[in-house]
């Protein structure tokens, strides 16, 4: 038995220290090497997630701002009418009786209907600045006598509050040698429109509801000025909206 013992212990004593110090070598390899081989996926893994949550977060906002900016501009809108504010009283001023329009666009206008005077068209201002207080009672007061649900009525009115006529830079016009259109689409065969159609961009005024408008009808007598910041500012959403921006 101790013949037997004494060898075995004194064979696998350093035996055992061998293995052990092999084991330990080993394993402190192995987890080295576990270690750096971690860190080259580990490394590209983290990098991969920052930029994609940048670009996520980015693309996000992006589209985020895409949907208030839509939203905003759907919001603000009431059948297809954006929101305007009335103008004060004194930046008005009369071209013909009861017709008042804003005072940065009055001497475009007059020079527009003189120039067209002198091409042997005549041109009459049928509606220019409206309140808000008239607009209400245009669109309620007419809707209610046409039978008309509101929807209906806004493809003709702007509701109260929502008409380019309370800036002051919004006006009617019509052939004073064929007022029977005025207020139609006939206006559109009359020299007057035809006219109106070559030469207004030049005194910068432009067809508001034009025919590629959806909601509101087309309306070949309503222009609007955009001869000055403070009109382009008012009209900003509109031409936005037609520009697709
Ligand atoms: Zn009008």
């Amino acid at each position: 038995m101790n013949f037997s013992f004494l060898p075995l212990a004194d064979y696998m004593e350093p035996n055992n220290i061998e293995n052990i110090e092999v084991a330990e070598r080993k394993y402190l390899y192995s987890e080295k090497s576990k270690f750096f081989k971690n860190l080259i996926f580990t490394i590209p893994l983290i990098v991969f997630i920052i930029l994609f949550v940048f670009f996520q977060k980015n693309y996000l906002n992006s589209f985020q701002n895409t949907l208030i900016g839509d939203r905003k501009i759907r919001d603000d809108r009431i059948l297809g009418h954006f929101p305007y504010k009335e103008t004060s009283f004194e930046n008005l001023v009369e071209i013909s009786p009861d017709i008042l329009v804003h005072k940065n666009m009055y001497k475009s206008l007059l020079k527009m209907r003189d120039d067209a005077k002198k091409d042997g068209v005549y041109l009459v201002f049928l509606s220019g600045f409206r309140s808000i207080a008239l607009q209400k009672e245009i669109f309620y007061s007419l809707k209610s006598i046409r039978s008309q649900i509101a929807i209906e009525r806004a493809r003709v009115s702007a509701p109260p509050g929502y008409s380019e006529h309370s800036t002051g830079f919004a006006i009617d016009i019509g052939d004073a040698l064929n007022r029977e259109t005025d207020f139609e689409v006939e206006f559109q065969n009359t020299n007057a429109f035809q006219w109106l159609k070559k030469n207004a961009a030049k005194y910068h005024f432009k067809l508001s509801f034009d025919k590629k408008q959806n909601s509101v009808d087309y309306e070949p007598w309503h222009w609007r000025y955009e001869g000055s910041i403070e009109a382009l500012k008012i009209f900003e959403a509109s031409n936005r909206k037609r520009l697709k921006l």
